[in-house]
């Protein structure tokens, strides 16, 4: 996300904190101001969204973290968005929570992608699990820099059709543009050994479909 765009949602960001200070306080199970949210711009995806396992997300126990999380699954599902999920060193209560939401709401029917795990960083063993689960992964700047074999096999191993790329902008240590994002389709490209060209047009129509975009080409 660019900062222009981060600006402009800040109204919309300043939400979300306030139900999650609200859920760190008490959570009765429900999310009132966020559906109502979700209502007024149908547009909207569920995120972040998540579990962090790191000292930075300690000050939330991680009881309360996976009972927030999960109901805001099953909210994004009920109300068929798809969700952004944040992940440090929880990913298999992150399968476990995704699994449940698509029993609840699925019903043995085929499960499309619908949860986008940000900055994958998980086991590789675990990416066939998550796909099956619905699961689309996406990579950030921090592979052009020094990635680890972790990442770079991680990168390997997503299916082509459930690769997308992320700015993860503004965080608080990057200042990173959409433009920048040639620079980590060039590492992926020369890591999946294809062209640019052909990554950036899996990686559109990926996002596309994802995020349920309409296109100036779906409109004609
Ligand atoms: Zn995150």
């Amino acid at each position: 996300m660019s900062h222009a765009l981060a600006k402009k949602m800040e109204p919309f960001d300043e939400e979300m904190r306030l139900v999650d200070a609200h859920c760190h306080i008490q959570f009765d199970g429900t999310f009132t101001r966020l559906e109502a949210l979700l209502v007024q711009h149908p547009e909207a995806s569920v995120g972040e969204i998540g579990l962090d396992g790191s000292r930075k997300g300690a000050h939330v126990a991680h009881d309360i973290q996976n009972e927030v999380f999960v109901a805001q699954l099953h909210l994004a599902k009920r109300m068929k968005r798809p969700v952004s999920v944040h992940c440090v060193r929880r990913y298999g209560r992150v399968l476990e929570g995704l699994r449940k939401a698509n029993k609840t709401h699925n019903e043995g029917s085929p499960v499309a992608p619908w949860c986008l795990l940000h900055g994958y960083n998980g086991p590789v063993e675990m990416i066939g699990q998550f796909v099956r689960a619905g699961a689309v992964f996406s990579f950030g700047l921090s592979l052009t820099h020094t990635p680890s074999p972790k990442q770079i096999a991680a990168v390997r191993a997503v299916p082509l059709n459930a690769l997308l790329l992320e700015t993860d902008s503004p965080d608080n240590r990057s200042c990173t543009e959409p433009a920048d994002m040639a620079a980590v389709a060039k590492c992926v490209a020369e890591v999946r050994d294809m062209s640019e060209s052909e990554l950036k047009a899996l990686v559109w129509d990926t996002s596309v479909t994802f995020f349920g975009i309409a296109t100036e080409h779906d409109e004609v």
